[in-house]
């Protein structure tokens, strides 16, 4: 009997099939073809008469047939004596590969997994797995020093899974722009039993994990990348800022959880001017704000003022931009001290939205009793800032191993804590789950610009995702405030320590590492690019279920990992699961669909004259008490107003915030009497109406954000559910029958 072989290269490694294996020489000659082949292992055996090989095809490898790149292939061979089972071979030194790795030597195998052709031969179950180690292979098994100095693995293992004998390859993970994470993400790697290339790696890996940005390596065409392109930008200060005052004014009661903000220089006006009334109006008046540099972090530039000729100078045109904004002067107190949650958001895919956050988070203390601010106290950083990075230069920082206790705890010791003393935290999650997904709503249109700039439909591309830190304060009355959202979480799992005086450590945190590595871990399983499961789903159509009925995603299952020893997911998708109650504030993504259509083919994010004249004119917005001329005049102002306001801004046209200026402006002279919501949701209706579908160019521009989904379940999530149809009576309605605000079922979210 022959048994059946098939080599063939896919991706960056070997593949396997038929019966079993690669018999890979080192050297000795090998005779290779379709039809029976003799094969010389280094021990001197011949596997052909041994073990009866026939080659059933042999596929081209880097323009060699097969059976030559087998001579310049390290030796690693089969015996294949129980047809129930196979044993699978680590590669020991594929030469002419360029891989590095540290990873788990068992996981040592990054190649894709054929399936069998005949399964005949594996009749019978499998019978575990089985280790072997093969003396004699000399140099080649015991492995030449790999670029990176680490050794690949000189232990041959035996697989013997199941009845197909098959267990899939590891997924390959390029942790070499990780920084601070990298720590937990080598804990998480191998907790996985995935494959790490620490150095990075020529060929494709499945994931390339950046500490900071998208662009921390470059020309990524396939695979997926933990950040997304433009996030870091879109988060900045005054970026969120205007993104989610463009929501409050859309919907200002259901984005009452952001403090009110200026925009500084640009909006130093308005904010004298409304503190100069309001002190008029009431003299007694004493609000405090605080002010923060735009591209600032870790309470750097942070300080507290009570009145606008407080502001300090700035100097430099970069320094001038900050976000000044009202303080919450009644914050929630434990142990007297204030605190703030860092919650772990995983936003899966943007188109279609999906979104999970971590039952688990963090909570930071301050370090000095809290008092309301007052002039005495304005620049006690310990009492009003709850940054880690400061606090743990104050002698009252706790270092504690336990996770409820110290300056920093965990989340859920917190919440327990708080329900023991009858707090009702299943309200305060609910809403703070609320928080989590109008904010994503609010920052998702400007990141789909930015994704479709930097990965143009067409041109080959990763997939991404990316792990948020939301910032959040509970005020006394327990309701939870939006502070500012990070694109980097610091994920470090140890923290500095002076171990002798003046010398410094980084020691082991276990409250980090019990909340990130986690965190880390599960979002890996999430996005695991060989587990079908894991792979963005189709979203639904809002209203496919009947009221109050939760969308069936069940997200234990989702991404469940083949090792059914991990634990369930601490990640739990919160949307699409409560579309339904969100979908009607995705107004300005429906803006953001139709700024993309005009863009151009150029992959820009910015609108020039006459794509913005070509928008008027397609949706019949001019006519003749709203000229072209006006409409010139209209793109001049706002895109002028708008570079002005950023000093040193070379940056020609209108960018997507401008455009949503223009189109409230639109609505607003079209639709008088309505408000804005309403005016909006009829402009969009006409415009869409006037458009129709887009075309598949446009269809893929503007629905590009994720390449693991079927074109299919893309086309069915353009248009958002409010009344997005083209049809005069969905108009109507939608004109008619705003969306009510959110539903008070979101009330039953279990913690
Ligand atoms: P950074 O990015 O520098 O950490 P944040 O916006 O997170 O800036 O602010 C730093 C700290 O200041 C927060 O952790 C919080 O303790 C405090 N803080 C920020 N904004 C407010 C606010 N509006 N009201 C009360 N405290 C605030």
């Amino acid at each position: 009997m022959y048994h059946q072989l098939c080599l063939t290269r896919s991706g960056g490694g070997w593949a396997e099939g038929g019966s079993v294996v690669c018999c890979l020489t080192t050297g000795r000659k090998a005779r290779n073809g379709t039809g029976n082949v003799k094969f010389v292992s280094s021990l001197g055996v011949n596997l052909t008469s041994c073990c009866g090989f026939r080659v059933i095809s042999v596929m081209k490898f880097n323009g060699l047939k097969a059976g030559l790149a087998l001579n310049q292939l390290a030796s690693a061979v089969l015996a294949l004596s129980a047809p129930a089972c196979f044993y699978r071979f680590v590669r020991a030194a594929a030469v002419g590969d360029d891989e590095n790795s540290s990873g788990n030597p068992n996981s040592n195998f990054p190649w894709p997994v054929v399936p069998p052709y005949t399964m005949k031969n594996f009749n019978s179950p499998g019978s575990g797995q089985q280790a072997l180690k093969i003396k004699g292979l000399g140099r080649i098994l015991q492995g030449e020093s790999e670029s990176n100095g680490n050794y690949p693995s000189k232990t041959i293992q035996a697989s013997c899974k199941d009845g197909f004998g098959f267990s899939r390859r590891p997924v390959t993970v390029d942790s070499s722009k990780a920084k601070t994470s990298l720590k937990a993400l080598k804990l998480c790697i191998k907790r996985l039993k995935w494959k790490e290339f620490p150095l990075g790696r020529r060929a494709p890996c499945d994931i390339y994990w950046h500490g900071v940005s998208f662009h921390d390596n470059e020309n990524i065409v396939s695979g997926l990348v933990n950040k997304f392109p433009g996030m870091v930008e879109m988060l900045r200060k005054i970026n969120l800022s205007r993104a989610m005052r463009t929501m409050q004014e859309l919907f200002p009661e259901e984005y009452n959880f952001y403090p009110r903000s200026w925009i500084l220089p640009e909006e130093y006006r308005q904010f004298s001017a409304q503190i100069r009334l309001l002190k008029e109006k009431d003299t007694t008046m004493n609000t405090t704000f605080i002010v923060k540099p735009d591209g600032g972090s870790q309470g750097d530039g942070i300080y507290l003022i009570r009145d606008p000729s407080d502001l300090k100078p700035m100097v430099g045109s970069q320094a001038k931009q900050a976000v000044v904004q009202e303080y919450i002067p009644k914050p929630l107190l434990i142990d007297k001290l204030k605190f703030d949650i860092r919650l772990y958001v995983l936003i899966k895919s943007l188109e279609p939205l999906e979104i999970y956050i971590a039952k688990e988070g963090l909570t930071r203390f301050c370090t000095e009793p809290y008092e309301e601010p007052s002039q005495k106290n304005l620049s006690h950083v310990f009492m009003h800032l709850t940054n880690y990075s400061l606090n743990v230069h104050s002698g009252n920082f706790v270092h504690s191993d336990s996770q409820s206790t110290g300056s920093k705890r965990t989340l859920s010791s917190v919440l327990y804590r708080l329900a023991a003393k009858g707090v009702d935290i299943k309200w305060v999650w609910s809403d703070i789950i609320a928080l989590v997904i109008k904010t994503s709503i609010a920052v998702v249109p400007e990141l789909k610009v930015y994704y479709q700039a930097d990965i143009p439909p067409g041109k080959p591309g990763p997939t991404c995702f990316q792990i948020l830190g939301f910032d959040i304060l509970l005020t006394k009355n327990l309701k939870p405030v939006l502070l500012e959202v990070n694109a980097s979480p610091s994920m470090r799992i140890e923290h500095e320590q002076e171990v002798a005086p003046g010398v410094f450590e980084y020691v082991p945190s276990p409250v980090d590492k019990e909340v990130k590595v986690d965190v880390i871990r599960d979002t890996l399983r999430l996005m695991d690019p060989l587990n079908k499961d894991s792979t963005p789903s189709p979203q639904l159509k809002a209203g496919e279920f009947e009221h109050g009925e939760e969308i069936p995603v069940d997200s234990e299952s989702q991404g469940r990992s083949p090792d059914e020893n991990l634990p369930s997911l601490c990640l739990k998708q919160v949307y699409p699961k409560y579309s339904k109650e969100f979908n009607y504030l995705r107004l300005v993504e429906r803006i953001t669909a139709l700024f993309i259509r005009f863009l151009g083919v150029k992959d820009n994010m910015r609108l020039g004259p006459t794509a913005f004249r070509t928008f008027i004119r397609t949706c019949k917005l001019n006519n003749s008490n709203f000229t072209m001329a006006s409409v010139d005049v209209l793109y001049i102002n706002i895109t002028r107003r708008r570079s002005c306001a950023i000093p040193d801004s070379r940056e020609a046209g209108m960018g997507l915030q401008a455009f949503v200026e223009a189109f409230f402006y639109l609505a607003g002279r079209r639709f008088k009497f309505l408000v804005l919501k309403e005016q909006v949701v009829s402009l969009l209706s006409l415009c869409e109406a006037q458009l129709g579908p887009p075309s598949s160019v446009e269809d893929r521009r503007s629905l590009s954000c994720s390449r693991a989904l079927p074109r299919a379940a893309r086309t069915q999530t353009l248009c958002l559910p409010d009344a997005q149809s083209s049809s005069p009576a969905t108009q109507r309605r939608a004109t008619s029958s705003p969306r009510p605000p959110v539903s008070p079922c979101l009330r039953f979210i279990t913690f």
